[in-house]
């Protein structure tokens, strides 16, 4: 199966190519010239199977210029003790006919782990295959969650490096915290004055400076990203919601045939673009459900088809849904438009200059046939999360709790039954002190431990493991720069 991109159809690649390529030289997003599609005989299948051999037989459709050894060797490298359960996603029941899918006990506590555990071992295996002989130097903007999973993803990993840029002042304590003590003989993390604009603008840069490409280069060095319009991070995410359902299958929750909804908090659109990829390959899905938080511009468009930017930005207690591009929400519409590039240049183009585009109504309806959208504030995912743990003594996060609230209000409104499943996307301790808070805890002098180690006690759940031990590793990064040192900070690093 070839890879087409979604600005140019003439563009037909093998899945090395366009993991390793990452972007179409145009600006396209690489996707599937095709689907595969899956029946009930290959989704009971799996029920029997480990999470990794779920995930094997679901890449084998995709990297069909894999060998199976290849396929192999990434999948049981990155599904494996690096976990905290060897179930790797979890399933809780939180009530009759509604299931939170857990996809938080990687090595970050947050659901990037899933794909970026094994993104180093596609993009390692896709460039033997593609660009032999490089090393790969992998650069990343980070405002908090991706950039710890990209490091601990690539730490000591062979042939490749990793430098994470954030800014000095735009993540939380926590977040810097397991950057700062990142372990590991390949890696770099320096903060950068500014907000995570300046981060991103820094390394976008870097990777269009002609001098710097040259130079690394001549070292047999290739720049490359972590971030999810890569083929090779969006993928793994199609893995979790097929190996959920045949779980559930397994537990006799549900029938196989059986429709359920999957409820996404969103950002940048890539986790539920891999619950639609799920749909469209046969799984069988009801609606998806498009959870926003005060960003709510994702709201705005499925309900009436304008994509507008031109609105503020709100800082949340749900920071890695504040976004207002979503970038993966271009393969969709690429797939929904009749793979028409022609629109989506001239899409992306007005979003570009204006700001804005409007959808026809044709795409305008399919979106709202596959798809239902609600936002809430902090106000309402505060006290989504106090509900749920007077409900049912489940404690969620700041993101996962908005998809709760979202669809507690579409239940209301639709009086959909459907059995449910709720993306949770990452373990409440990494959001803590907003969990605290929404729990009425007071915490006027306490510093982000004493928080943490107050919340366990108020709710008799434990820090994981990996948050707790930042607790006591030695600080290795303290470097803040300015943005116009961010080139020389990267040559340095990576001519060492
Ligand atoms: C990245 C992230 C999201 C948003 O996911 P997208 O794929 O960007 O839509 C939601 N919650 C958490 C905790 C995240 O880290």
């Amino acid at each position: 199966m070839n890879y087409k991109s979604t600005r140019n159809n003439d563009v037909s690649i093998t899945s090395a190519q366009a993991i390793a390529q990452g972007l179409s030289p145009e600006g396209g997003l690489f996707v599937p010239e095709s689907l595969p599609r899956i029946d009930g005989d290959f989704v009971k299948a799996l029920c029997e199977k480990s999470y990794a051999d779920r995930a094997f037989d679901i890449f084998k459709l995709f990297l069909t210029d894999f060998t199976d050894e290849e396929i192999r060797y990434c999948v049981n490298n990155a599904y494996a003790d690096n976990f905290d359960t060897e179930n790797i996603a979890e399933i809780s029941h939180l009530l009759q006919g509604t299931y939170i899918l857990e996809l938080w006990h990687g090595p970050t506590c947050a659901f990037k782990d899933m794909a970026l555990q094994i993104l180093p071992y596609l993009l390692t295996t896709s460039a033997k295959k593609t660009i032999p002989d490089k090393d790969i130097a992998i650069l990343v903007a980070t405002s908090g969650d991706t950039g710890k999973a990209a490091l601990e993803g690539f730490k000591d990993v062979e042939g490749t490096t990793i430098t994470v840029f954030y800014p000095e002042d735009g993540v939380s304590d926590m977040q810097k915290r397991q950057m700062a003590t990142q372990e590991g003989n390949n890696v770099f993390v320096c903060a950068v004055k500014g907000n995570f604009d300046d981060c991103q603008n820094g390394v976008k840069a870097i990777f269009t400076d002609k001098e710097i490409i040259e130079q690394l280069d001549s070292a047999n060095i290739v720049l490359s990203s972590a971030n999810s319009i890569n083929w090779g991070r969006l993928s793994p995410q199609i893995v979790y919601y097929i190996s959920a359902y045949a779980e559930l299958v397994k537990n006799g929750e549900i029938e196989y045939g059986e429709k359920i909804n999957i409820v996404v908090p969103t950002g940048n659109f890539g986790n539920i673009l891999a619950a639609y990829y799920a749909k469209e390959m046969g799984l069988p899905v009801n609606k998806l459900i498009c959870a926003s938080n005060a960003n709510n511009i994702l709201t705005d468009f499925i309900n009436t088809g304008v994509y507008d930017r031109n609105r503020p930005f709100y800082t949340t207690v749900s920071p890695s849904m504040d976004i207002l591009i979503s970038s993966n929400l271009e393969r969709l519409l690429y797939h929904l438009s009749g793979e028409n590039t022609q629109l989506i240049n001239k899409w992306f183009t007005s979003l570009k200059t204006e700001g804005r585009y409007e959808v026809t109504d044709d795409v305008k309806a399919k979106i709202q046939e596959l798809f239902c959208a609600g936002c809430c504030n902090d106000r309402e995912t505060k006290a989504a999360i106090k509900d749920c743990f007077d409900s049912y003594s489940y404690l969620m996060d700041t993101h996962t709790a908005v998809a709760y609230k979202v669809y507690n209000d579409y239940k209301k409104a639709t009086g959909d039954n459907t059995k449910t499943l709720i993306a949770s996307t990452a373990n409440p301790y990494k959001f803590g002190a907003a969990v605290f808070d929404a729990l009425k805890g007071d915490a006027a002098g306490l510093d982000e431990f004493a928080i943490i180690e107050k919340l366990e006690e108020m709710t008799g759940t434990t820090i994981p493991q990996p948050l707790a031990a930042t607790k006591n590793k030695a600080v290795r990064f303290k470097g803040v720069i300015d943005r116009s040192e961010m080139p020389k900070a990267v040559l340095d690093f990576l001519k060492k």
